[in-house]
């Protein structure tokens, strides 16, 4: 009666690290077989990124999804960012006759 309960609660249980394996997808990396350990013996996947990058990721940060891309995932959103404060900043700037532009007064 106890083991089948103890069994039961085991199958239950949210399987809290999930073993990762070669081709599962995290938003933008891609996990490939090569796993190694670095010097404090935390383990690192080797995943290949959507942009064409790859590099050494560390598991638990693959598992909580912090680890999303090589890094090109934050660089787009930065880069999304600035067009778009450019297009708000030059609704109010105007051409200088000396070809700077120069921020329109009113
Ligand atoms: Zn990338």
């Amino acid at each position: 009666m106890f083991d089948q309960l103890v069994a039961s609660l085991t199958v239950a249980a949210p399987r809290k690290s999930r073993e990762i394996r070669a081709g599962d997808v995290f938003t933008r990396l891609t996990a490939t077989a090569e796993v190694m350990k670095d010097s404090y013996g935390t383990r690192l996947r080797f995943c290949v990124c959507s942009c064409g990058n790859d590099g050494w990721f560390r598991e638990s940060q693959l598992r909580a999804e912090n680890s999303k891309s090589c890094g090109c995932y934050r660089r787009d959103r930065a880069i999304e960012m600035l067009v778009k404060a450019r297009e708000a900043a030059s609704k109010n700037v105007v051409r200088g006759v000396d070809g700077k532009f120069r921020r329109q007064d009113n």
